[in-house]
């Protein structure tokens, strides 16, 4: 069932795995078939490296195991990727990562500011933290709609960071890849400038950015 779905779950995972974006199992990968209601997960607490088709279930949206995966259930935060479907129309895949300067200011509960144009990708906007919640729990879940609502990017208080995107789950990893490139300069400026906020780049500066270069946000 779903094959092409299941194959783009799976390279996204071993992307994010073979890019440092997510490591020692943590970090999970999804795509919806919107026409069936029906999403393909990275399956709970594998070897992301020893992953193959058969391993990735497919679920509905209210979370019935539709086909199960060869080895292993579904991730334990099918519910905050239902909730990201059900959310927007648009949203056809999502990446969660734990990657760590996203995760400081995840922790901190600072917003993280577009200080670099790589945030061009997810927006051009400020990351906001959505409220605190357990992980795996219907509250995270519920968690992401104020965040999301519009915008593609969001931290999950204490906990890491969500992504959203079209068909093209590679796009919706890079997302993920660019806001923890963000964190790490804005954390890094923050550091050098002794605590002093940098400049953030405007939102014509993006809007230049985005015409010269044909990037869509
Ligand atoms: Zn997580």
């Amino acid at each position: 069932m779903l094959e092409e779905l299941k194959q783009k779950v799976l390279e996204a995972a071993l992307e994010a795995e073979r890019s440092g974006l997510c490591k020692h199992k943590s970090g999970n990968f999804s795509a919806l078939d919107r026409v069936g209601g029906r999403m393909a997960i990275s399956p709970a607490g594998m070897r992301r490296e020893d992953l193959t088709v058969e391993d990735v279930p497919i679920l509905s949206l209210d979370g019935r195991i539709l086909e199960a995966g060869a080895r292993g259930g579904p991730s334990s935060e099918y519910r905050m990727h239902a909730e990201a479907y059900r959310l927007r129309a648009d949203i056809l895949s999502v990446v969660h990562t734990h990657s760590q300067y996203a995760a400081a200011f995840a922790v901190s509960g600072k917003p993280i500011r577009p200080v670099l144009f790589e945030a061009a990708f997810y927006g051009g906007c400020e990351i906001a933290v959505a409220a605190f919640a357990r992980p795996g729990t219907e509250e995270l879940a519920k968690s992401i709609r104020g965040p999301l609502a519009s915008a593609d990017v969001c931290l999950l208080k204490n906990h890491g960071l969500l992504a959203v995107g079209g068909a093209d789950i590679g796009e919706t990893l890079r997302k993920a890849a660019y806001a923890e490139d963000v964190a790490r300069a804005y954390f890094l400026a923050l550091t050098l400038g002794g605590g002093r906020e940098p400049d953030a780049i405007s939102a014509e500066a993006f809007e230049g950015y985005r015409r010269d270069r044909g990037v869509r946000a």
